[in-house]
C-alpha cells in the first residue's frame, strides 16, 4: 500500500499545472494528511520532490509549502537516431536539460552497428558530463521507426534502410550496462514530450512530425496510443494519391513522398543538404518553387490529416519539426483540407496548432520514457 501511494504522491507533485501542498495532495488523492506527510518526507530525502519557498495563507495559520519536483538529483538520458543527427540529452525530474551532445551525419541507408557504435560514445559522453552529478535512472531511445509494442526491437526505419535491429543491448559492455533501455517511435516520443509539456491542457491530438520522413502520434487522454502492434500512428504512409512518386517503405504516393523533408527540397530544386531554414527563407521570399513545393507538402498532409481525423475522431492537429518551422505557409492548406474533407468540421471544427516543445522533442520524450519507471514506483529510489 505505501509503496502505491508512494508512486501516488509523486504523481501528483509532477503533473500539477501549478506548485502543490500536502494539503493539496491530500484533497486529490483522498489519504490523510499525516500519511501525506510521511509520504513526503521520503521523498524529499530520497531527493525525488523538493520544498518550494512558503506562500503567504488566505487566512489565519501556517504558510503552505508548496512541493515540486525535485532538481538535478537524478536524470534519465533520451538518445535520439535521427536520419540527419545523433543525439543524447540529459532530462531530471523538473524537465531541466542538464547535459546535451548532437552530432549531424547522414544516416540514409546505413550501416548499424555502425552508427549504433556512434551513438553508444555519445551516451557515454553525456554520461561523462554528468559525473559527481545526478543519479543516471534509465536511457530511453527513439528511432524513426516501428518498435515492436513492449519491446526494445526496432523492426523497420525505411530511411535508416535497417530491419529488425535489436536495441535493448546497446549499453551491454559499458560502465552503463546496468541503466534500463527503453525503445519507442521517434514521434511516438515527440509527442510524448508535446502531451507532458501540456500539462493535462490539452489531452487528444494527432501529432505530426516533419523530418527526412513524416512521423505521426495519436494521443488520446493524455497517452501516445500504440497499438496492439506499435505501429499505430505511421500518417507518413497514408497514400495521397496511388500513383504518386515512389516512397523508402516500397510503396507509392505516400504522405511522406509529398511532404518529408527530401520531398520538398527536391520539388523546391534545392540541394539535398540545404536545411528547412533555406526552404523558409525561399518560399518567404515568393520563390515559385519553393511556395510550390511547401504548399503542396500541405495540401498533401491536409488530406492525409483528414482521413486520420475522420477514423480517430480527434479535432486538433499538432504540427511539429519541419511542419512547425513552415507553419506559416503549411497551416492554411492544411485546414482547408481539412475543412473539405472532415465530416464533422462544421460541429467540431480542426483545429491546427503548432507545438509548443520545439528543440528536440524526441530526446525529451525518450528520456521521460525513461523516468517513467522511477515516477511509477519510486519506492526502489526512496528508502523508507
Ligand atoms: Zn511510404
Amino acid at each position: 500500500m505505501r509503496r502505491s501511494n508512494l508512486g501516488l504522491v509523486l504523481r501528483e507533485v509532477l503533473s500539477a499545472p501549478a506548485p502543490v501542498s500536502r494539503a493539496d495532495v491530500a484533497a486529490s488523492t483522498g489519504l490523510t494528511r499525516a500519511t501525506v506527510s510521511s509520504l513526503v518526507e521520503s521523498l524529499l530525502a530520497a531527493g525525488l520532490v523538493t520544498e518550494l519557498a512558503p506562500v503567504a495563507p488566505q487566512g489565519a495559520g501556517r504558510p503552505a509549502v508548496p512541493l515540486g519536483p525535485a532538481r538535478g538529483t537524478v536524470a534519465a538520458l533520451g538518445l535520439v537516431i535521427s536520419v540527419d543527427y545523433l543525439g543524447v540529452r540529459a532530462l531530471d525530474l523538473a524537465g531541466e536539460v542538464l547535459a546535451e551532445r548532437v552530432e549531424a551525419g547522414d544516416f540514409r541507408r546505413s550501416d548499424p552497428p555502425t552508427v549504433l557504435g556512434g551513438a553508444r560514445r555519445l551516451v557515454g559522453e553525456v554520461a561523462g558530463d554528468l559525473a559527481d552529478g545526478p543519479r543516471l535512472v534509465g536511457l530511453g531511445i527513439a528511432v524513426p521507426g516501428l518498435v515492436a509494442a513492449g519491446t526494445r526491437r526496432l523492426r523497420i526505419a525505411p530511411n535508416l534502410g535497417w530491419r529488425d535491429v535489436d536495441l535493448g543491448d546497446l549499453l551491454a559492455g559499458t560502465p552503463l550496462a546496468d541503466l534500463r533501455v527503453e525503445v519507442d517511435n521517434e514521434a511516438n516520443l515527440a509527442a510524448r514530450a508535446e502531451s507532458w509539456a501540456r500539462k493535462g491542457d490539452v489531452r487528444d491530438f494527432v501529432y505530426v512530425n516533419g523530418e527526412v520522413g513524416v512521423g505521426g502520434a495519436l494521443v488520446q487522454a493524455g497517452a501516445v496510443f500504440v497499438g496492439s502492434d506499435g505501429g499505430a500512428g505511421e500518417i507518413g504512409h497514408i497514400t495521397v494519391a496511388p500513383d504518386g512518386p515512389d516512397c523508402r517503405c516500397g510503396a507509392t504516393g505516400c504522405l511522406e513522398a509529398f511532404a518529408g523533408m527530401d520531398a520538398m527540397r527536391r520539388a523546391a530544386g534545392l540541394p539535398v543538404d540545404a536545411g528547412v531554414e533555406v526552404l523558409l527563407d525561399r518560399a518567404a521570399a515568393s520563390d515559385a518553387a519553393a511556395r510550390a513545393a511547401v504548399e503542396g507538402a500541405g495540401r498533401a498532409l491536409g488530406i492525409a490529416l483528414a482521413s486520420t481525423l475522420n477514423t480517430v475522431a480527434i479535432h486538433r492537429v499538432v504540427l511539429a519539426g519541419n511542419f512547425a518551422v513552415l507553419a506559416e505557409f503549411v497551416r492554411a492548406p492544411v485546414a482547408a483540407e481539412l475543412r473539405r474533407r472532415v465530416l464533422l468540421a462544421e460541429w467540431s471544427p480542426p483545429e491546427v496548432e503548432v507545438a509548443l516543445v520545439d528543440d528536440r522533442p524526441a530526446a525529451t520524450g525518450a528520456a521521460l520514457a525513461a523516468l517513467a519507471g522511477l515516477i511509477a514506483d519510486p519506492a526502489a529510489w526512496t528508502t523508507a
